[in-house]
């Protein structure tokens, strides 16, 4: 592979609030791209190479970890990277996209009613045809590669590991653990997005990629009220958890699914005599204003 993607592998920490638990470091693997994020888009090298691609098209929000790293990773592989971005020009920019500009990529407004088309075909059409060679890359970078990328993770358990908790977003990392892990290990995601339907978009998407439902569990109560909320609960849970082990949170994923599984521990002490390995996906980039 050419990459000059160097990723090491991810440490585990332990923590003394939570005995039975080890936290797998997503968050170390890389100085700019975070675990989750690295993992997808290296399984795209293959892709891009094969196919002669000159520019990666994507979309993301104003603080997406996704663009972020597209954005370094394109700059890193010499290839282009547009990031199609929820939100006005006129808004500030943040430190994720003035990031994402100063290693190259070109950025575009969608307003927030057309970035509800982002996973439709019309949507992109126009967009490719103005690239070169352009490979569309989804939200979150959801393909059968970026799964594939994602099971990686599971290389990285302890062999007696018996439970694996992880945020979930597109879902992408909650598949790969799943397809890398033995049947008998639980894999709990946590969702950070409501969905009044009980996830029900999430779970036809993972079930069409060849996911049994039976080999994971969804926390669907840990969404704090829908993608992006932080509650008081949250911050006051996310300032403490920093005093106490020195290990920052991302305000959209970790922090949720940090703060789950501490109420899980507290209310049902059996869950904890588990071997758990709870993931740090990173993202902690998304924490600047
Ligand atoms: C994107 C992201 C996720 C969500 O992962 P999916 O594979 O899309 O479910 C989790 N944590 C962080 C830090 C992320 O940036």
């Amino acid at each position: 592979m050419i990459t000059k993607l160097q990723l090491k592998a991810p440490p585990i920490t332990k923590i003394e609030e939570w005995p039975g638990v080890l936290i797998l470091r997503g968050d170390l693997i890389h100085p700019i791209v975070s675990g989750n994020k690295a993992f997808k888009l290296l399984s795209l090298v293959n892709t891009i190479q094969q196919n002669n691609i000159q520019t990666l098209v994507s979309v993301g929000g104003r603080y997406s970890n996704h663009l972020h790293a597209l954005a370094w990773f394109g700059r890193e592989l010499g290839v282009a990277t547009v990031g199609y971005v929820r939100g006005f020009a006129e808004q500030s920019l943040t430190s994720t996209l003035q990031d994402c500009l100063t290693w190259g990529m070109s950025l575009h407004f969608v307003s927030h009613k057309d970035y509800q088309r982002r996973y439709e075909n019309e949507f992109w059409q126009p967009k490719l045809e103005k690239e070169n060679r352009p490979l569309r890359i989804n939200e979150g970078a959801w393909s059968k590669d970026a799964i594939a990328g994602s099971e990686r993770w599971a290389k990285f358990l302890p062999d007696d590991t018996e439970v694996v908790v992880c945020p979930v977003g597109s879902g992408t990392t909650l598949a790969g653990i799943v397809n890398a892990t033995a049947p008998e290990v639980r894999v709990i995601g946590v969702p950070v997005y409501a969905d009044p339907s009980g996830y029900k978009d999430l779970r036809e998407r993972l079930f069409e990629t060849g996911l049994s439902p039976e080999r994971y569990e969804l926390w669907m109560d840990a969404h704090c009220g829908g993608f992006g909320k932080v509650t008081s609960e949250l911050q006051q849970f996310a300032s403490r958890f920093l005093a106490r082990t020195g290990i920052e949170l991302d305000r959209i994923y970790t922090l949720k699914t940090f703060c789950a599984l501490q109420n899980k521990l507290r209310s049902n002490p059996e869950f904890g005599k588990q071997k758990i390995v709870v993931l740090h996906t990173g993202g902690q980039q998304g924490n600047r204003p």
